[in-house]
Formats: C-alpha cells, sequence, structure tokens
C-alpha cells in the first residue's frame, strides 16, 4: 500500500548541495546531527560528490537532481518530506560569465529564488539561510567592510545576489514569521581536511586557489597574477580567504539561530577571516603547503577587480557566536590535500 504521510523525520533542504560550498555544508550539518536533503540539477556540479559525503560521514543524504524552476517538481519534495528549513546555495556564481550573459544570470538566479520561496510559502516553511556575497559591496566600500556599507554591485552577478537580499527582505516584510539569514561570503577556498571533497571548477578556474593548485598539479604553467601595481603592500590585491569548513560551520551556526527565532528581521552577516592577504602572500603559503616552487608571472589587471577586501567580523561573533577557527596554512595544506589526490577533481 501506498504511504502518502509524510514521516516525522525533519529535514533541512539544502539547494546546490551537491557544490562546492554547499557539499562542504551538508558534511558539517551532518556531524551536527541534522538531515539535509539535496536539490541539485548538477549544472555545475558532480553526483559522485555524494559517495565522499557518505565516506566522510557515513550517512548518504537524500538527493534529487532537479531544476529550482521547476516549481511543481519542487513542491512535491515539500509534500513528501517534512522540511523545517532551507539554505539555499544554488545559482551561478562567475561573475565574468554573468558580464557577457547577463541574462543567463537573472533568469537562473532570480527564478530559481523565486521558485524556491513560492513553494516554501505553499508548505509554511519560512526559514532560510542565503549565500549571498561580498562582491555585493564592490569598489566603494571601505575596509574592513561591514554590513551597513552601501553596496554598489559591479556585475550582473552581484546584482543578483543584491537583489535576492532584496526579495528576501520584502518577503519578510509582507509576512514577520519568516526568518532569513544573508549570508555575504568573502572569499571561500580549501577543502574538507580528509582530503575526499573539494573545489572542482569546471574548465579553467576563474579564482586564484584553484587555478594555483592546479598550477601544482601540473594541469597549467603558471599562475597569472593580475597586476603588481595595487595601493597594497605588494602591489598585488588583498582579499579575504576562508576556510570552506569555517564558512560550513558558519552556515551551522546561522541556522541554529534562525530556528530558535532569534533574528526578528533580515540579518546581513559577513562570513569572512577579517584578514587579508595578497595574491603573492597566497602562492607562497601555497608554496609551503605543497612543498614545491609555483611558477608564476604578472600580467595586467583583470577588469572590474579592486585592490582590496576584507570583512569586519564582529557582527558574525556576535550574534552567531561564530569565528573562523582555520588559518591560512590549514587553507592551503587542505586544499593541496584535496588536489594532489585528485588531479582532475572528482
Ligand atoms: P557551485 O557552482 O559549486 O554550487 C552551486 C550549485 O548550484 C551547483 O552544484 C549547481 O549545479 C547548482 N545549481 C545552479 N543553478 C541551479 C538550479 N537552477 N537548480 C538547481 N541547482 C542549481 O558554487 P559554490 O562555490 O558552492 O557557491 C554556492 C553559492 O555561494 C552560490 O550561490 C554562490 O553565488 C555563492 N558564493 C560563492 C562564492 C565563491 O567564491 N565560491 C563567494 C560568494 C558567494
Ligand atoms: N587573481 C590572480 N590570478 C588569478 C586569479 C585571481 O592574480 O588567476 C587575483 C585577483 O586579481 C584578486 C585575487 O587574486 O586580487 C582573488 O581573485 P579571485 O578571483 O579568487 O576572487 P575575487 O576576485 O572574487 O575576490
Amino acid at each position: 500500500m501506498k504511504n502518502n504521510k509524510k514521516s516525522s523525520k525533519r529535514f533541512v533542504l539544502v539547494t546546490g548541495g551537491t557544490g562546492y560550498i554547499g557539499s562542504h555544508t551538508v558534511v558539517a550539518l551532518i556531524a551536527a546531527g541534522y538531515n539535509p536533503i539535496i536539490v541539485d540539477n548538477l549544472s555545475n556540479s558532480k553526483v559522485s560528490v555524494l559517495k565522499r559525503i557518505k565516506k566522510i560521514t557515513g550517512k548518504l543524504p537524500l538527493f534529487y537532481k532537479m531544476d529550482l524552476r521547476n516549481t511543481m517538481a519542487l513542491n512535491k519534495i515539500f509534500q513528501k518530506h517534512s522540511i523545517a528549513s532551507v539554505i539555499h546555495f544554488a545559482g551561478f556564481k562567475a561573475v565574468g560569465e554573468s558580464v557577457a550573459e547577463p541574462l543567463k544570470y537573472y533568469e537562473n538566479n532570480i527564478q530559481s529564488t523565486i521558485s524556491l520561496c513560492k513553494v516554501m510559502n505553499m508548505h509554511s516553511v519560512k526559514k532560510i539561510i542565503f549565500s549571498s556575497s561580498a562582491s555585493v559591496y564592490g569598489e566603494a566600500s571601505v575596509v574592513p567592510i561591514k554590513e551597513n556599507s552601501l553596496p554598489v554591485p559591479a556585475s550582473p552577478y552581484a546584482c543578483t545576489k543584491l537583489m535576492i537580499e532584496q526579495i528576501l527582505i520584502d518577503i519578510y516584510l509582507a509576512d514577520p514569521f519568516w526568518r532569513i539569514a544573508l549570508l555575504r561570503y568573502f572569499n571561500p577556498v580549501g577543502a574538507h581536511e580528509s582530503g575526499l571533497m573539494g573545489e572542482d571548477p569546471q574548465g579553467i578556474p576563474n579564482n586564484l586557489m584553484p587555478y594555483i593548485s592546479q598550477v601544482a598539479v601540473g594541469r597549467h604553467k603558471k599562475v597569472n597574477i593580475f597586476g603588481n601595481d595595487y595601493p597594497t603592500d605588494d602591489g598585488t590585491g588583498v582579499r579575504d580567504y576562508i576556510h570552506v569548513m569555517d564558512l560550513a560551520e558558519g552556515h551551522v551556526a546561522a541556522l541554529k539561530k534562525i530556528e530558535t527565532a532569534t533574528f526578528k528581521k533580515p540579518q546581513i552577516i559577513n562570513l569572512g577571516t577579517g584578514k587579508g592577504y595578497s595574491v603573492i602572500e597566497i602562492l607562497r603559503a601555497f608554496e609551503k603547503a605543497a612543498g614545491k616552487v609555483i611558477p608564476y608571472r604578472i600580467t595586467k589587471r583583470r577588469p572590474g577587480d579592486i585592490a582590496a577586501c576584507y570583512a569586519d567580523i564582529k557582527l558574525a561573533k556576535k550574534l552567531l557566536g561564530w569565528k573562523a577557527k582555520r588559518n591560512l596554512a590549514d587553507m592551503c595544506a587542505d586544499a593541496w590535500h584535496w588536489q594532489s589526490q585528485n588531479p582532475k577533481g572528482y
């Protein structure tokens, strides 16, 4: 006999949960005693990550290969499972591509979120954590960047993040029972300490750390350093790199807060370490972790890049009781452990 009754097991829906940050967060959620369900269309990730999650945690999370914009299919998942809250990672994230193909970004990132929130509303699921980005601050910011800095997004990607924040704020204004955390990540890097999971960019990496690790493993000849004439100590760009497992644990801390309804209104929170490192410092730290020289050359600035960007992290400490624990050496060691064991990714 078919049983249409929902089980009493309570789930956290993780959209984009087979992706880089999502998969690490699933591991942290399981470690904290949660039951994650993953929805991902695998447009930028591989299903084989699920086996790695099982290897690390002993649990295979429920997985649905599905596009979030398919509202009917999403509704069925909410009908079937008792979902208590949502962590919404799914979306496209390449800044350069968003400049070249803005509609692709607005369509996917915004429509996915609208579809998700409609279904959440239908099922009275009103707790959501959203993956926003330090890119919403854009160029005009003073460092360290506080959450109340005026956002000046400089790409369609960053605009989608700010628009989604606004959509969620408006949803709350219409219905104050929603509990919303808008987490603005700085530069997530590194991998799970087991070396079983890590970042697996499709094609040539846009970001610094995965590019360096692919050079270290022989997939590219040299790192291109985009400009050494910035007004920073060594002239190269400074960013706030955060270990992906610290970021994952930041989500668990935020989930605990929205569950206990600590946030009375949508809460924007920076997730970073508060420390800035230059491109050269990252390269040197990676060389130390990998025990090899990493060739590089200085090239011209990448359009749209800024000199320095790092977080003011006081609010995260105050509101979440969370602070990043892992340092730059850990980030590089874990990234290298992953890359050297999995030179071609998953
Ligand atoms: P990722 O590409 O590895 O993960 C995103 C996942 O979403 C992928 O697995 C992809 O297949 C899935 N996806 C995309 N569109 C979908 C759709 N319509 N339906 C279902 N699944 C869909 O990216 P990530 O680095 O893990 O980033 C996760 C989130 O964090 C993104 O929203 C990103 O914008 C944000 N973020 C990332 C960074 C970063 O540097 N990695 C920085 C700030 C913010
Ligand atoms: N960067 C670089 N070479 C690369 C990729 C990045 O020199 O191949 C620099 C970039 O100019 C910036 C820093 O590294 O100063 C971090 O860039 P990334 O793309 O990783 O992050 P974001 O620009 O989003 O902060």
